[in-house]
C-alpha cells in the first residue's frame, strides 16, 4: 500500500492517509467542496448531508431532556434534517428565492433525492454558483435556527435572501483576476451578479 502513495519518489502522507481510509469519494463530494462556497458553509452542508447535525431529533437519541422537540423556526412540527431544510415554511420561502435568482428549475424537496441531484462535478460558472448557493441556504437556515434559540428572534426571508446574496457576490469577486468567458458575463447579468 505505501507503494501506491509514492509519487514521484516521494511519498506522499495524504494519499497514504486515504488508502487507509478503504473509502471512495462520493459522488456529490465535489458539490460539497466546491471551491467558490464559504468554507464554513461546505462544512454545514456535508453534515447536513450526512444528517449529523444536532437537530432535536437527534438530540433525543441521545437521551436529552429538551424544553421542546419542535422546530426552533416555526414551532410547528417536530425537528428534523428533513423537515427543517424541506419541509419548514422558512426553509421552502429561502430555497425558492435561490432557485429562482440562479436559474435552478428543480431543487429536491427530499434529503435522499438532493444526494442523488449534487452528483456531478460543478463545470460551468452557473453549476458552481448553484452548489455555492445551496450550501450557503443550508448554511444560514442553520443559523436562523440558533438565532431563534439563544435570540429568540427569526431573521425575515427577505434579510436572509439578501445575506446570502451578497456573500455569494463577495466569495464571486474572486473570480474578477480570472478571465469569464462571455456565456459567464451573459449569465452573471441576467442574475444581476454584475
Ligand atoms: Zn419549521
Amino acid at each position: 500500500m505505501i507503494g501506491r502513495a509514492v509519487q514521484n519518489n516521494k511519498l506522499k502522507v495524504s494519499k497514504l492517509y486515504n488508502l487507509l481510509l478503504h473509502r471512495d469519494k462520493v459522488q456529490y463530494a465535489f458539490v460539497i467542496w466546491c471551491n467558490l462556497s464559504v468554507p464554513k458553509h461546505r462544512f454545514i452542508l456535508w453534515q447536513a448531508t450526512l444528517r449529523h447535525l444536532l437537530t432535536r431529533d437527534n438530540l433525543l437519541k441521545c437521551q436529552l431532556c429538551l424544553p421542546s422537540v419542535l422546530c426552533p423556526i416555526c414551532e410547528l412540527h417536530q425537528e428534523s434534517h428533513d423537515h427543517l431544510f424541506f419541509q419548514c415554511k422558512f426553509s421552502q420561502l429561502l430555497r425558492s428565492k435561490v432557485a429562482a435568482w440562479l436559474g435552478c428549475a428543480i431543487w429536491p424537496v427530499h434529503l435522499n433525492d438532493w444526494v442523488d441531484w449534487m452528483v456531478g462535478k460543478p463545470k460551468c460558472l452557473q453549476q458552481k454558483l448553484l452548489a455555492t448557493g445551496l450550501a450557503a441556504a443550508v448554511y444560514f437556515i442553520w443559523w436562523n435556527r440558533y438565532n431563534c434559540i439563544f435570540n429568540l428572534c427569526s431573521v425575515s426571508v427577505n434579510a436572509v435572501f439578501a445575506l446570502l446574496q451578497n456573500c455569494l457576490k463577495a466569495r464571486l469577486e474572486n473570480l474578477h483576476r480570472f478571465k469569464l468567458k462571455r456565456k459567464d458575463v451573459a449569465f452573471l447579468e441576467k442574475v444581476h451578479f454584475l
